[in-house]
């Protein structure tokens, strides 16, 4: 390791030359204080910036034992920590570096950017060497590594310059909502709701919660209160959602896609202050809606869609441009491969004959002329025959109140238990419509995948392009509609798990299912930095993501390639 003056002199000496004798700078400086890595120069001024990472040993930075002890409080630390750093390069702006590190949203989730051990705290950055044109700035640019970084490391990165209260609350408030997430089951619950959560967000484009005189917060109708021990916070109280089918109604505009929304990042913990801190739902959970256009390859859709005009099958359904139904169907085989034990539905997002054929409807067309067996008759078969839950969002057809366990009406955003009136109505206008099930329900086969479909040569690249696509070889992977993939950077995960993807395959006998199982557990065994392989640069932009959504990507490739057993 060579000290701040080695790397100030080098700096000194290479100023005003080509971009290019940047490279020379690579390597490992004591800042006296903080450790400084170079690890990968960018090769010209409009490349993507140069990565680096910052050390300070665990001596100097001193965080109790106590806020890293467990992998879901070092994952809180690490986030704060991230958010702080963040906070001091905003501070900054006004400077004229580019100093970036993988920000955050409202969840929190394992990230790469910044990682927190008994020994030391490292933060992983993007800088971009400053150049005049194409010449080094050699001056300015030791102002960025030898004082504005160390400066930001004092301030971000040890423990006496931090609000040690915050700190704490932040960590005890993410271990409480994975406790919470992990005791729903042994309730009955598939997911819970505090009381005074705030759902609305603040615009359609903002995930910060809605602050305005409007704002109605959250409160568990009586009957489904439920009270939970939380091993920092105590007791809190919520609405409980039991296992089985549940149907929210209520007029447009009440906050029905609102609640449901929530659901659906309940898979995650939310920092405090988001308003949806105590919104958790099983970990499984899988937002289902339509997405006509998408590539579906060798899905047995068989339980929902049959007799395709032109005899195409089902049990091995491929389309490289399927209809709304179909595609339908597709997520709902495809989650359940993946494990899902909740499915989340909203008649916005979804497919209106896949959700329901009323009586006359079924008087015009004849069941032999209709490949749709809706989903409203699989509903029921799918808790009692795979124990998979349901919440569905219908304002529009009360055919689904005769298969609900659970009833619950949004009015002005408040919602109440309806179950008891929901069956008098039922009673009262007795379905006219037959059920329409060709086959009992069966659970799904898993698939295998040919390792080819993910084959990539020397100079192929794969990539993000944002959260929604991935760019491997040059095809577009596209992701829009994977609802619960939050973030860029698990995008970035997801396109890395691509490049890993084969030789799991292999190792598992080319089952889709276990190879990315497979690539999760090593991920949670190993940290997200088994996914740069030996590039020999440090993933400083990626977060962790769920098997659900991995299996999504993949099965959304274009040329996937599908074992027909
Ligand atoms: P629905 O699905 O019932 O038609 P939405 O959930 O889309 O209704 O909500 C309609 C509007 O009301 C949205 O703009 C949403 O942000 C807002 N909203 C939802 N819940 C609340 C709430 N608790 N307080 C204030 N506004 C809310
Ligand atoms: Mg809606």
């Amino acid at each position: 390791m060579s000290d701040i003056n080695v790397l100030k002199k080098e700096l000194t000496r290479i100023d005003g030359k080509g971009y290019g004798a940047y490279k020379d700078i690579r390597g490992r400086y004591d800042l006296g204080g903080c450790e400084l890595f170079i690890d990968h120069v960018q090769s010209d001024p409009f490349a993507p910036p140069s990565k680096i990472r910052l050390r300070i040993s665990q001596k100097k930075a001193a965080f109790p034992e106590e806020l890293f002890k467990n992998s879901i409080r070092k994952t809180a630390l690490e986030d704060y920590l991230s958010r702080a750093f963040i906070r001091e390069i905003n501070r900054e702006k006004d400077k004229n570096f580019r100093i970036e590190m993988d920000v955050c949203g409202q969840e929190v989730l394992q990230r790469t950017s910044m990682q927190v051990h008994s020994e030391q705290v490292e933060a992983r950055l993007a800088v971009g060497l400053p150049a005049k044109g194409r010449r080094i700035m050699g001056r300015q640019a030791a102002d960025l590594l030898c004082r504005e970084l160390p400066l930001l490391a004092e301030r971000a990165m040890i423990y006496a310059s931090l609000d040690a209260e915050k700190i704490k609350s932040h960590v005890q408030t993410i271990e409480d909502q994975e406790y919470l997430r992990s005791r729903l089951r042994e309730k009955g619950l598939i997911a819970f709701v505090g009381n005074g959560a705030m759902l609305a967000r603040a615009s359609g484009v903002s995930d910060r919660p809605l602050e305005n005189e409007n704002a109605v917060s959250f409160y568990s109708p009586p009957e489904m209160e439920t009270k939970f021990e939380l091993p920092n916070r105590g007791n809190i109280r919520g609405m409980g959602i039991p296992a089985g089918v549940t149907v929210i109604v209520g007029g447009g505009y009440h906050g029905k896609s609102t609640l449901l929304k929530a659901l659906e990042r309940g898979v995650y913990n939310h920092i405090p202050g988001d308003g949806r801190e105590w919104v958790v739902s099983d970990k499984s959970a899988v937002k289902i809606r339509a997405e006509d256009g998408r590539a579906v390859t060798g899905g047995d859709i068989s339980p929902f869609i049959n007799s395709l005009p032109g005899g195409q099958s089902t049990d091995f359904f491929t389309s490289s441009n399927a209809s709304g139904s179909t595609s339908q169907a597709a997520n709902i085989v495809e989650a359940l491969e993946a494990g899902t034990g909740l499915i989340l539905v909203d008649e916005d997002t979804s497919a209106t004959n896949f959700m329901i054929r009323d009586s006359r409807m079924q008087a015009l067309v004849a069941k032999e002329n209709e490949p749709i067996t809706p989903f409203i008759d699989r509903i029921r078969e799918l808790y009692t025959e795979l124990e998979i839950s349901t919440v569905v969002v219908m304002g529009g057809s009360g055919d689904y109140l005769g298969e609900a366990d659970t009833v619950i009406m949004l009015k002005n955003y408040i919602p109440s238990l309806v179950t008891a009136t929901a069956r008098e109505i039922v009673e009262k206008y007795p379905q006219e419509r037959k059920a329409e099930i060709p086959a009992p329900l069966k659970s799904v086969s898993p698939r295998r995948i040919m390792p080819e479909s993910f084959h990539l040569g020397p100079k192929d690249k794969v990539g993000a392009k944002g959260r929604q696509i991935i760019r491997f070889k040059k095809q577009p992977l596209e992701l829009n509609f994977l609802e619960q993939l939050v973030h860029e950077s698990q995008t970035r995960s997801i396109a890395a798990i691509l490049k890993i993807l084969p030789a799991y395959l292999q190792k598992n006998d080319n089952f889709l299912r276990d190879a990315v199982e497979e690539i999760v557990e090593d991920i949670y065994q190993n940290g997200l930095e088994i996914l740069a392989g030996n590039t020999g640069r440090h993933p400083g932009n990626m977060a962790e993501v769920r098997k659900q959504e991995i299996m999504a990507a993949i099965n959304r490739f274009r040329k996937l390639k599908v074992k027909q057993d």
